[in-house]
Order: structure tokens, then C-alpha cells, then sequence
């Protein structure tokens, strides 16, 4: 069981991170932000597949104005992302919006960023400080001879003074940086002076197999280390992939997330049925989806390694000759031609726990 390092609680919304919390995966919506349907129907698929809090982009007024209605129609905390425009983060607030990510560096200096603090001060609204390796200070990248975890670390704890001044801790920190070695070394780095939650990332990671492979390493090493309250896996793609992934990512470390855990073998010399179609079809069916509780399944090629494999899990099967041996919780349950299989392991997904 990994230990987790003690940070701070904060509020989003209706849910809180940091301290005993549960680590809450986020995910960011692509659409214009301003388009109330599209960015609406985008946050509830995103919430179906396990999204715990939204990040949209607020580049302008239309879409500060937008945030109230959005909020009454989604169910999870709604963060804004703004650049370059303090007020965009004032009327934000003044519209509903549950957080506010900025990056001092940019939002127009040490007054603006002060004004930004004390309006979520009065509306008890948090601010995530998001310090990214590509955009740090002059002085800074001067005195570190570039991009170094040390600098990205001594920018954020020059932004965390401007919030200390005014008395403000309600704050959640996060230095990415698309290299991952320089990311989990800020990370440390940050961790080690201050106890304020921090939400994990790499940035502009790739493709959706790039993207999830580099992030599970960055944050996997993060994660095991005992660092990171709030993640998010940054993909280009489908946004509900970012979720899937950075729940897989919870999940390969010990921690009780809803959904199906997918167990399957590689396939070998051995497999006389169709797995690699069918594990794709089921990822298809099931990785986007919250469904509630956790069960484990195991779609195995063939009876040297398979039934053990599938006895251990909570719904199993082992390919034969054509056709698959079916195991619930340990039990030998029947044999399943290979053209029922897909169709018998979601239904059997589908009524799994419910009668318990
Ligand atoms: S479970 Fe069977 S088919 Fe799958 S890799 Fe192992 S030996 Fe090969």
C-alpha cells in the first residue's frame, strides 16, 4: 500500500483533494467553451466515464458568460482555465466557476494576480498556480542556464509568495513540463517545501498511446512515491481516453477505482480463438465507462495459464479450441461457443454484483 504524503484539503465544488481523499481524476474539455450544448454533452460523457473534475478554457468573455449555465447542467466541479486576462478570471467567479487555474507568469503581473486572489478569497473559490516548464520568467531561466526542475520550482515558489502576502493557502500546485524526468523532479522538489495539493501532469504528452505511456510513467513514479492528489493525462484525442487512462494508471497501483479491470494475456502459439478482437471490442464497450463497482476480468488464450488466471477473477475465460471455458469467482461455469462470447462476458459484466 503506497503512503500517501499529507498535504492540505481543498474544496472544489463538491469535492475535495488532498489530505485522506481520494485522488480525483480530471480531464479537459476541447470544445468552445462558449457552445453551452456541445461543452455540456462533452462534460456528461465525461463524467459517465469516471471524470471527477472539469477543466474547460475560458479565452473570453462569451465564454466566462457561459460557465453559469454550463454549471447548472453538469454534475461534477468546473475549473476554468484562463491566460493573459485577469478579468476573464473575475467574471468566472462572478458566473459560478468551482476553481481557477492560472499561471501567474502570465495572467498581467504581481497586481492582477492579486486581484484574481482576493476575489476567490470572497467567494471561498480555490486557485490551481500552474507553473509550465515552456513559459517560465527571463531572470529565472537566466540564473538556472535554461529549463531545470530547480527553476520550474523557484518560479512556483515565486508565485506561492504572492498568495502567502495576501493570506491565501487555498491553492493546489502543478509544474508540468512535456519532459518527464523534469517534471517528476519538480514535482519532488515542490513537494518537499510545501504541503499544498498537487495536481500531476504531463503536458502536451502526444498521441493517445504516447501520451498514456509517457504519463504513466511520470505520474506512475509520482504516484508510488507517495505524490500527487489530483491527475490529469493529457492526450490528443478523445478526451474520455484521458480518463480511462488515468484511472487504469490509479488502478496498476493498488487503488479501489469503479470499472472494469481488463486481464489478458498476449496471445502465443498456443491461442486457437480470436482474443486480440475480442479484448479490443470489450476495451471499446468498457473503458469509458463508470459502471460503479470494480470487477476484475480475465480473457485468457488457452487452458495452460488461463483457467488459473481466469479462476482469480471475478468473471473469467479461457480459450480452447473455438470456444471459451466461462469461471465467476473461481467457479468452472460453462462452455461458450466463440461466436456468444462477446455478447455472454458483457452481460455477465452488466449483472455482475447487482445481486449481491
Ligand atoms: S495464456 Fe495461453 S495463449 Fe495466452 S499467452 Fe499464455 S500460454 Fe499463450
Amino acid at each position: 500500500m503506497i503512503k500517501r504524503r499529507k498535504t492540505r484539503p481543498v474544496r472544489i465544488g463538491d469535492i475535495s483533494i488532498g489530505e485522506n481523499n481520494p485522488i480525483a481524476v480530471q480531464s479537459m474539455t476541447n470544445t468552445d467553451t462558449f457552445d453551452i450544448e456541445s461543452t455540456v454533452s462533452q462534460i456528461l460523457g465525461l463524467e459517465k466515464a469516471g471524470c471527477d473534475i472539469v477543466r474547460s478554457s475560458i479565452p473570453d468573455l462569451q465564454s466566462a458568460l457561459a460557465v453559469k449555465e454550463i454549471r447548472k447542467r453538469i454534475n461534477i466541479p468546473l475549473v476554468g482555465d484562463i491566460h493573459f486576462d485577469h478579468e476573464l478570471a473575475l467574471a468566472a467567479v462572478e458566473y459560478g466557476i468551482d476553481k481557477i487555474r492560472i499561471n501567474p507568469g502570465n495572467i498581467g503581473g504581481k497586481a492582477r494576480t492579486k486581484e484574481v486572489i482576493s476575489t476567490c478569497k470572497k467567494a471561498n473559490i480555490p486557485i490551481r498556480i500552474g507553473v509550465n516548464s515552456g513559459s517560465l520568467d527571463r531572470n529565472i531561466l537566466a540564473k538556472h542556464n535554461g529549463v531545470t526542475p530547480e527553476a520550474m520550482a523557484e518560479s512556483m515558489s515565486e508565485y506561492i509568495d504572492y498568495f502567502l502576502e495576501e493570506d491565501f493557502h487555498n491553492i493546489v500546485l502543478s509544474l508540468k513540463s512535456s519532459d518527464v524526468v523534469k517534471m517528476t523532479e519538480a514535482y519532488r522538489i515542490i513537494s518537499s517545501r510545501y504541503d499544498y495539493p498537487l495536481h500531476l501532469g504531463v503536458t502536451e504528452a502526444g498521441s493517445v498511446f504516447t501520451g498514456a505511456v509517457k504519463s504513466a510513467v511520470g505520474l506512475g513514479i509520482l504516484l508510488a512515491e507517495g505524490i500527487g492528489d489530483t491527475i490529469r493525462v493529457s492526450l490528443t484525442g478523445d478526451v474520455k481516453k484521458e480518463i480511462s487512462a488515468g484511472r487504469t494508471i490509479l488502478r496498476s497501483l493498488g487503488y479501489s477505482i469503479s470499472g472494469v479491470n481488463l486481464i489478458s494475456c498476449p496471445t502465443c502459439a498456443r491461442t486457437r480463438v480470436g482474443l486480440e478482437n475480442l479484448v479490443e471490442k470489450l476495451e471499446e464497450e468498457f473503458s469509458g465507462m463508470n459502471i460503479g463497482r470494480s470487477i476484475n476480468v480475465a480473457v485468457m488464450g488457452c487452458a495452460v495459464n488461463g483457467p488459473g488466471e481466469a479462476r482469480e477473477a471475478d468473471i473469467g475465460i479461457a480459450g480452447g479450441d473455438g470456444e471459451y471455458l466461462l469461471f465467476k469467482k473461481g467457479v468452472t461455469v460453462r462452455k461458450v461457443a466463440e461466436s456468444d462470447v462477446l455478447k455472454v462476458l458483457v452481460d455477465e459484466i452488466g449483472y455482475f454484483g447487482k445481486d449481491e
